[in-house]
């Protein structure tokens, strides 16, 4: 096949679940391309000299490199051609924002057709998973021993990078699970913790230790693991677990409540299953306030807690919201209704101190801020009746109310 004839193949969407399984629990919404769809994908690909989707990646993965050997038909060698630089391809291959990434360098992203990319990623994660390639010999031993402080992203990534050169690696996790955010706060439906788990026994067969409930600061100090137990070297991949809230008043209300601390309730503590008596407010009518994955994956949760109505409050518009475009289908098609150019000015309360409602004010965009994007900016900022902003205590209702805050 030659390249105009490449060019003139149709993108192969990913397969989806269907909708009334979707919000009936939290299994995976994406099911994964078959090697046949994975093939033709594949096909699309232009082998580019210089592929610019390459430039895209943060981590160097040989794109070109890992769909050829796709379309040979050679995916634990694609797999192992993705991790000569990525540890993890079924996790990023679900979770990175490719469209922004190497999607949004491919020569073909500007006919609006780049290769699915993350699809492929994907696709090979999970082959290796389900076919794991006979164990390699470690590298040789170096000598040192290097502490790794949090299982999230950082973390695994680090330890792999480490392992692989020959270093003995332990990780310290304060939790009970390792994974950080991407167990705590990605949700299954979006992630599956088995995918999690899965890449972990891969990091363990290069020889790194995982240890959990392990509070470094706490249980163990630095001192102690230089000193005492000997690491030559301490990586700190602690995360961004402390949410910021809007500072706004009636933020203590009961009904109000972190993203960070909803999602780890659900994912990690799994307050969705009735076989856990985790404690965990469902809201009728939930105000999310955000526009970004966590915000996504917030609402989203809720719907399948069974709210009834999930608003999402977003201070800019479609335009800037920083989720992948994914997410947002995702949580559009399942019922989330987004208002966008609004802003929470405060949270009321109802006769019994619960929350009640969300007050805001609408906005309009001026000159892009330190981040590139149009700097969101009150239309009036009085907050009154008669200057049009916004009262959401209608739609959000008077009882049952919950405001998840995602940043
Ligand atoms: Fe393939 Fe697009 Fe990369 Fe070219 S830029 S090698 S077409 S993925």
């Amino acid at each position: 096949m030659d390249t105009k004839e490449r060019m003139k193949l149709e993108p192969i969407p990913m397969p989806e679940a269907d909708m009334s399984e979707r919000l009936a629990g939290f299994g995976e919404v994406n099911r994964g391309y078959s090697e046949e769809l994975a093939q033709a994908e594949a096909e699309r690909c232009l082998q580019c000299k210089n592929p610019p989707c390459r430039s895209g990646c943060p981590v160097d993965v040989d794109i070109p490199g890992f769909i050829k050997l796709i379309r040979e038909g050679k995916y634990t060698q694609a797999g192992l051609k993705i991790k000569e630089t990525n540890a993890f391809p079924a996790i990023c291959g679900r979770v990175c924002p490719q469209e922004r990434q190497c999607q949004a360098q491919c020569v073909l992203a500007k006919q609006g057709k780049p290769i699915n990319i993350g699809y492929l990623e994907r696709f090979v994660g999970d082959w290796l998973i389900s076919h794991p390639p006979a164990l390699t010999e470690r590298p040789e031993p170096s000598g040192y021993k290097v502490a790794v402080v949090g299982s999230g992203p950082a973390g695994l990534a680090a330890a792999g990078d480490l392992a692989k050169r020959g270093h003995q690696v332990t990780i310290f996790e304060a939790l009970h699970r390792p994974g950080g955010v991407l167990v705590y706060g990605i949700p299954e439906f979006r992630l599956p913790n088995i995918t999690v788990d899965s890449e972990l026994e891969a990091l363990r067969q290069l020889g790194v230790e995982i240890r959990t409930d392990v509070v470094v600061g706490r249980t163990l100090t630095i001192t102690d693991l230089r000193d005492e137990m000997g690491f030559a070297a301490i990586f700190l991949g602690l995360g961004a677990g402390t949410p910021i809230f809007l500072g706004i008043e009636g933020e203590n209300l009961p009904g109000v409540m972190s993203a960070n601390e909803f999602l780890t309730r659900v994912n990690l503590m799994r307050a969705f299953d009735e076989d856990y008596d985790t404690p965990v407010q469902h809201g009728r009518n939930v105000t999310v306030i955000g526009g970004g994955n966590v915000a996504m994956d917030s609402s989203r949760v809720a719907l399948r807690l069974g709210a009834e109505t999930v608003k999402l409050l977003y201070r800019r518009t479609r335009a800037e919201m920083p989720a992948r475009v994914e997410e947002v289908r995702h949580a559009e098609e399942e019922g989330v209704i987004f208002e966008f150019l609004v802003s929470p000015v405060r949270f009321l309360a109802d006769n019994e101190g619960n929350l009640a409602a969300v007050e805001c004010i609408r906005m309009e965009l001026g000159e892009p801020d330190e981040s590139g994007r149009r700097r969101p900016l009150p239309i009036c900022g009085d907050g009154s009746d008669d200057c049009g902003c916004w009262r959401a205590s209608e739609s959000v209702g008077a009882t049952g109310s919950a405001g998840y805050e995602a940043g």
